[in-house]
This record gives C-alpha cells, structure tokens and sequence, in this order.
C-alpha cells in the first residue's frame, strides 16, 4: 500500500525547525529545484494543498527546546503571510526559540508597498536574502519574476537588505553559485549595504554530494 504523507508545514533540517508557510512566489528562480525534486525537500512534502493558519503552524511546532534555530523557508515566499510569520515567530520566541532566521528573496517591501523591517525586530535575529547578483539585468535572468516585480524588484531587494542590516542583528546576502555572476562585485555590494555574504552551492551539485 502506498503512504500518502501529508504536506508538511513544519519539517526539520539539519539543526534547525523549518517552516514552510506559503508556495506562493513573486520569482520563478533558474535554480529553483521544487519541480526537479517534485515538491520533495529531503523527504519533506512542501506542496501545501492550503496555506495553513498560523495555529495550526504554533501547534505543529513542539518542542523547540530540541532545535537550535526557527527558520521560515519553504518553497515559497514567507513574506506574503507576514502577518501569520509574525504570530509564529512570536509564540516560538515565547516558548523559548534560541535564534529566528527569514530565508527570503527580498521583496517584501514591494508585496506590501512598505518597508516591512520594522514588523520584524524582536521577532527575527537574521534575514537571509537571496540577491545572486549585483547587476539588475542579470537579477531579472536569474529571479525571472511576475511582471509586477520586474522593473523594481532590484532596487526593492537591496534596499530590504540595507533595512534589515540597519534593523536587524544579521543580515546576510546569499548567492548560488552561478556561471557568470561576478562575484566581487555582489560582495563589494553587500557590504555597502551593511550586510555579510555567503556564497552557496546550487541544491542540485549539493544533493549529488550527499
Ligand atoms: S523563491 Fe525559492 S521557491 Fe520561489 S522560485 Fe525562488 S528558489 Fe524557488
């Protein structure tokens, strides 16, 4: 008999609990591997058949005690729900959380014409922004976004940055490793912007290695 397992809204990853709130996104990255892995995250089905409420979320979240960091990534934008990513955020810092990660493409501020940054302080300690680049050509090769993110998108994503830099206790610019991107220059950027940089491997290179 075959298992169906249910989407998971909540999945463990390395030492970290991963929340999965949204696949909706304002990208279509070239390096996303949701369809390639078939929505599968290290054996964790991320296809939400509905986004969940941020109770059903706080109730899934057990025992934090056991993890060393919350971390809202999935496959999807967590920022659309910022109001949902707040409550949880704020009931897994009340139940003890050591460390509350975003992992975001940075357009926050563009899906709620607002800086949004401010929401987050005393509620997040590090935002992780996938930029991927300096060159905002190459930004929109790259993100492939829906066509109201196109022409701003960019701009919005380094001033996120430079927001969260200011507000936040960390903020760091990721980068896939892609052919082509001048790697330097994103650096150079990211530190303009107050924020420290991590270069990481594609997800497909990473799952051959493991
Ligand atoms: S933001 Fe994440 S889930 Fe969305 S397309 Fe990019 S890599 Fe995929």
């Amino acid at each position: 008999m075959i298992e169906i397992m249910p989407p998971s809204i909540v999945y463990p990853h390395q030492d970290g609990l991963y929340i999965n709130l949204t696949n909706r996104c304002p990208v279509a990255c070239s390096f996303c591997v949701k369809s390639a892995w078939k929505w599968s995250y290290r054996g964790h089905d991320l296809r939400l058949r509905r986004e969940p409420p941020a109770a059903d979320i706080i109730e899934a979240l057990g025992d934090l005690k056991r993890h060393r960091e919350l971390v809202f990534c999935g496959f999807g934008e967590s920022t659309y729900r910022l109001e949902e990513l707040k409550a949880v955020a704020r009931a897994a810092r009340a139940r003890g959380i050591r460390s509350i990660r975003l992992n975001t493409i940075g357009l926050a501020n563009l899906i709620h014409r607002r800086d949004v940054v401010p929401d987050l302080v005393g509620l997040v300690d590090a935002a992780s922004i996938s930029l991927n680049t300096a060159d905002p050509d190459q930004w929109r090769e790259i993100h492939r976004p829906l066509t109201a993110y196109a022409g701003e998108g960019f701009s919005a994503a380094t001033e996120f940055i430079r927001s969260a830099a200011r507000l936040l206790p960390r903020a760091v610019v990721t980068a896939v490793d892609l052919p082509g991107v001048d790697i330097p220059r994103l650096q150079a950027l990211a530190t303009e912007l107050g924020a420290s940089f991590k270069l990481r491997p594609q997800l497909r290179d990473e799952e051959a290695r493991a």
